[in-house]
Parts: structure tokens; sequence; C-alpha cells
């Protein structure tokens, strides 16, 4: 399904486009650049703030933009260490944007390493059989600005409290593509938004510290390679041998383990730096040694860190986590071949962290709440 927004959102502009706009429309190109400034330097949510521009070029972006396409409604904490968004967009689709803080040693809560995860689409047409994203199906694409807006929400809520703001620079350090979607399916959305958030006059983020995950679309994995856009790449790996992949990832029937790794060995060879292997553990599905060894193998022709994940329980899906015994043993396999292997010990388990899961239950709230009236939020 297409949407198409009543006005664009000044967030998906580039400073290119809105200066070529801002031309046909009779205003010098130099406002571009204020308007920029207002956004992602000031961080203004009204063109009425945007004091250095004539009220008329005012009167006349908002006609022509709005600002914000996107409006937080849920804002859920966990232990202070996760804090998870619902956001609606204008066709009232959820989507969910999660800002986790690493505390670090020796340093107070604000100084904590920040890490946003962004969705690039409302569903995901993947199904893959954990995953709760999959779950409810694909139902489109994310504009460009509907991203950008997601990690604007975020700078201005961490504004409030962070000294960093004043240097008017992004309030966190890392921007992952790991919420809702599948980023290589809305390629040119998740290239636009890499380059708006790059750029010096928008967020002034360094690629580096963004990371792209997938579930192994190995041809747009190709082409990101060859993009100019120097991002993390992480592949959702999940199974280390195609009869297993298989059984929890479609994807591997159309882009198998011989086709998919090749593709990531491309991107590493093209970035020098090393990728990431996102590796769920479920029971009795993919947490044997003999998976252990295989993944080892797979890491060390990729050069790639590993980072286990302990399934997180969607409900309506029958699958386990393992012990922590097994998951001790699965990742001992891993370090003992000389792999580098982080174990995830949850973040935000108990306010439904893993991708899609708020969304999905707030969606079925909000069906039962219009079969029985009252405030789903509630
Ligand atoms: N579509 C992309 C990015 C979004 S999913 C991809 O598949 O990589 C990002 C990650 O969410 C997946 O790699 C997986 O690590 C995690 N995830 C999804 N469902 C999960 C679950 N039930 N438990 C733990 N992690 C989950
Ligand atoms: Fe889609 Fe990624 Fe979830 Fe698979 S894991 S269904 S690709 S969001």
């Amino acid at each position: 399904m297409r949407f198409t927004p009543q006005k664009p959102s000044l967030f998906g502009e580039t400073l290119e486009s809105l200066s070529a706009t801002l031309i046909e429309a009779g205003h010098p190109a130099f406002r571009a650049k204020q308007i920029m400034e207002w956004l992602y330097k000031q961080r203004v949510d009204s063109f009425e703030l945007m004091s250095n521009l004539p009220k008329s070029l005012r009167h006349w972006l908002g006609e022509q933009f709005c600002i914000y396409p996107v409006k937080p409604l849920l804002d859920k904490r966990s232990n202070d260490v996760t804090q998870k968004l619902l956001m609606e967009l204008e066709d009232r689709s959820l989507i969910e944007t999660v800002l986790i803080r690493a505390p670090q040693e020796g340093v107070g809560a604000e100084q904590s390493r920040k890490t946003v995860c962004v969705s690039i689409q409302v569903g995901c047409a993947y199904g893959c059989r954990f995953c709760a994203s999959g779950l409810a199906g694909f139902k489109r694409n994310l504009h460009a600005s509907e991203v950008v807006a997601q990690l604007m929400h975020i700078c201005r809520m961490e504004d409030a409290h962070t000294p960093r703001a004043e240097e008017a620079i992004a309030s966190f350090d890392n921007i992952v593509f790991m919420g809702m979607g599948e980023p290589l399916a809305n390629y040119d959305a998740l290239v636009r938004t890499i380059k708006i958030l790059n750029a010096e006059w928008g967020l002034y983020f360094g690629a580096r510290r963004i990371t792209v995950s997938t579930s192994g679309l190995a041809p747009q994995i190709l082409k990101l390679a060859e993009e100019g856009v120097a991002v993390r790449l992480a592949i959702s790996l999940h199974g280390a041998t195609n009869e297993v992949r298989e059984k929890i990832m479609p994807i591997n029937k159309k882009y198998p383990l011989e086709v998919l790794l090749p593709a990531a060995k491309a991107f590493q060879e093209q970035h020098g730096r090393m990728l990431t292997l996102e590796f769920i553990l479920i029971e009795d599905i993919n947490d044997s040694l003999e998976q252990a060894r295989e993944l080892a193998k797979i890491a060390y022709e990729l050069h790639a860190h590993v980072n286990c994940i302990p399934y997180n329980k969607v409900e309506g899906l029958e699958w386990k986590r393992p012990s922590i015994g097994r998951q001790d043993a699965f990742v001992k396999v891993l370090r003992e071949a000389g792999v580098s292997v982080t174990i995830r010990r949850e973040k935000g388990h108990d306010i439904n962290a893993a991708c899609g899961q708020l969304r999905l239950k707030t969606e079925k709230s909000m069906a039962e709440a219009e079969a029985r009236p009252g405030d789903p939020f509630a």
C-alpha cells in the first residue's frame, strides 16, 4: 500500500531539494539553510518559532509543508534502561521507536551511551517465525521524513535534560535500524534518511555510528556496499545452516546462505569494518552446539562479531528461550573458536522490547476497545 501524506514533511527534504522548491516559489535559496538550522540545530516544532524568516515565508512554509508527520502516543519505561515510544503516523498507523541507555561505569545516568532503534516500515512482509513485526503482516513503507522525525522526537525529548543539547548535536550516540520492518526492502527511503542524518546541515551524525540490520536481502546488500554510505551492517542470521535457517526465516529460500554470505563478505571487504551477525537463541530450534560450531565457521570467514540474543517471548508464538546454561554453552563454543561474541542479557524484556511487540499489543487492545468503547491507552 502506498500512502501520500496531505502535506510533505520538511524532514524528508534535503538542502538541495528545499532550495529548489524555494527558488521555484520565488524565495531566495539561502533560506533553505536557515530552515535546516531551525529544524536540526534549534529543533523547533513550529514555523512561528523560525524568527529570522520573513512572516510571508513562514506562512508559505505552513501551506506547503508540515514539520512532524509522527506523533508520540505512549511512552513506556523499563528500569530507566529502555524507553519505548509508540508513535502514530498521519494515517493512524502505529510504529515503535526505542531509546536504550547503556549505563557506563563511574558516570551518571545522563552520561550513559544512548542508542536509538528506529522503525522503517509499518509491519513487515518477511514473516520471520519468531518476530512480532512479521506476525501482523506488511502495511506500508515509511517515508524518509517519518524515520527522521522519530529520531528528532527522541532528540527533543533528550534535549530537555542533556547538556550536550547546547552543542546542537544529536543527543544520542548510535542509531540502529532494528525496529519494525526490513530496511533493505525500503531501500530508497533508507538511503535518503542516512544522507539527511549524515549531512552537515542535517543531524551531522556519522555513518559509522549507524547500523542497518537486515534479514538478508543479498542484492540490496551488494547495492548498499556501493552506495557510498559507510554504515555498519548487521545480518540477522538466526540459523547457521540452510536447514535450520529456512525453518524460521522464509527469506532463506530466496537467498540461501550460499547467496547471502558472499554478499555479506563483499560488503565487509568494501568497508573494511567488522560485520555483526545477530543470532536469536531459540530452544531446540537453533541452540545446539553443532549450530554453534557452524556459526563459528561463518563468523571466522566473514570476520564478523556475533551477537547472541536470547529469544524474547512473543504472545501467540510457541518458541521458548533456552536456559542460561544452554545459552552459556553455546557462547562458549564460539569463544573457544576465537570468535568475538556478546550475549545480550535482556534490556526492556518487561516492556515488550523485541521488535513489533508493543505495536502488536496496542493494536490488539485498540481493536478490543473499538468493540468495547473506552480509552485504549488508559
Ligand atoms: N528486519 C530487520 C531489522 C528489524 S528486526 C532484521 O530482521 O534484521 C531486528 C532484530 O529484532 C532481529 O535481528 C532480531 O534480532 C530482533 N528480534 C525480532 N524478534 C525477536 C524476538 N522475539 N526475540 C528477540 N529478538 C527479536
Ligand atoms: Fe521482518 Fe526483521 Fe521481523 Fe524478520 S526479523 S519479520 S525481517 S522485522
